[in-house]
């Protein structure tokens, strides 16, 4: 079986374990950047072309920053996202508001700070002019297209999901927008999650442009962009393949010259707004084996658990997982990597063959730098673990502190 790669040796690594508390996450600055420059470089036929990176992947301000210095703006969801990027120097338009259910004092933030505010709901249009007192020069709208779309395995099929305006209303809010002194239009849709397949997020924009040439056609308003949200997966089998950034470009890049330019509607700006695939794959979980032992069936425990990496357990997600120092010749057993939540899904994987472990043994968790310590929590009184970035000269630095019992007990009334 092939196998996956990590941003160091096995002895640095090593090092790394025993010198830090484990567990903890590592993300690979070089990785990250390249990664993103590669995306860029794929679309660099498209003037304006971004992608507002999904915070909610991974929160931290040090990678955002990483991000925003190759060029990337920031998709917020909640308040603190949208402080978290306006600190970081990720302002104004650069910033996507994409919210749902969103209460009356985000939309007022997200006003403030300039941001792009993508309405979720018909009903947001009356919600945010309440909200701020009038509605923004530039507004964009999140579509979901219904049963005219499948969705794909992780979010799901549209028809069920709660985000986004209906086929019938779409054209009703951006009329509704214009008459309300609305200027600039920009429409969204996020039918993808994890998806690797590129004709997926190619036929999205082909979606996407027929709105556009429609919403031309029929109210006279030419979208000033589109976004075609995140969902581009990563590999997390050893075995499966990354989706080419320039397979995905060129296919939409061909549909443009096709079905934007003759409708005179270019320049139209294209973006996305990723998040798994920017630092999924350049985070990694390190963790110590604490226990080996074998009662129905044989144990690896580790000092992690899934409140440092939860879509196992949540999803039943593959994530890879690879044995430091053994040599490829090392003997194997089947077992179930668990962590200590008294939860019996808190597992890593189920009867994974790995090389014969004992405690002290250091393992390295691939693909958990998205949607991996930001879904960390609490229960059972666990502490979230630090974060730590490693840079292209091979220093390391902490990112973000692990949580002591102090912080896990500040907000209580004793
Ligand atoms: C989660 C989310 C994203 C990012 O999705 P990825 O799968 O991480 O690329 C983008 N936009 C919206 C609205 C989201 O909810």
């Amino acid at each position: 079986m092939p196998e996956k790669t990590l941003p160091t040796t096995h002895q640095r690594l090593t090092e790394l374990a025993q010198e830090l508390p484990t567990p903890f996450h590592l993300y690979d600055e070089q990785g990250i950047r390249e990664n993103a420059r590669a995306f860029m470089q794929a679309f660099s036929w498209s003037p304006g072309f971004k992608n507002y990176y999904a915070v909610k992947a991974a929160p931290t301000p040090a990678l955002i920053r990483i991000l925003a210095e190759e060029g990337f703006g920031a998709d917020c969801s909640s308040l603190p996202e949208l402080e978290l990027s306006q600190r970081v120097g990720i302002t104004g338009e650069n910033i996507m508001f994409t919210s749902n259910d969103t209460p009356p004092e985000e939309f007022r933030r997200a006003a403030e700070l300039g941001a792009i505010i993508n309405l979720d709901d018909i009903t947001h249009i009356q919600a945010l002019e309440d909200a701020v007192g009038q509605l923004p020069e530039l507004l964009s709208f999140r579509y979901n297209p219904g049963p005219e779309r499948t969705g794909n395995a992780i979010i799901g099929n549209p028809v069920e999901a709660k985000y986004g305006v209906t086929s019938e209303q779409l054209l009703d809010c951006y009329r509704i927008a214009r008459d309300r002194g609305v200027k600039r239009f920009a429409l969204h849709t996020m039918v993808a999650s994890n998806e690797l397949d590129a004709s997926f997020i190619i036929e999205t924009a082909r979606m996407l442009f027929t709105l556009a040439v429609r919403i031309k056609d029929e109210l006279g308003i030419q979208l000033e962009f589109v976004n075609l949200g995140g969902g581009i997966g990563i590999p997390y089998r050893p075995e499966q393949a990354a989706m080419s950034y320039q397979e995905v470009s060129d296919g939409i890049r061909a549909l443009y010259e096709e079905m934007i330019v003759p409708a005179g509607l270019d320049p139209l700006r294209l973006s996305f707004e990723c998040g798994r695939v920017m630092t999924g794959p350049y985070g990694y979980l390190v963790s110590k084996v604490r226990h080996v032992t074998g009662k129905y069936k044989d144990y690896v425990g580790l000092d992690a658990c899934m409140t440092n990496l939860m879509r196992p357990a949540m999803y039943g997600s593959y994530h890879h997982i690879t044995a430091l120092n053994k040599p490829g010749d090392a003997p194997t057993k089947a077992v179930d990597v668990t962590g200590s939540l008294c939860e019996n899904n808190d597992k890593f994987a189920i009867d994974r063959e790995l090389p014969v472990m004992a405690s002290g043994d250091v393992v390295v968790i691939h693909d958990a730098g998205a949607h991996g310590h930001s879904m960390g929590f609490n229960y059972n009184g666990k502490l979230r673990s630090a974060e730590y970035l490693l840079h292209p000269d091979g220093s390391v630095t902490m990112i973000r502190r692990a949580e002591t019992m102090d912080d896990l007990f500040a907000t209580i009334e004793w």
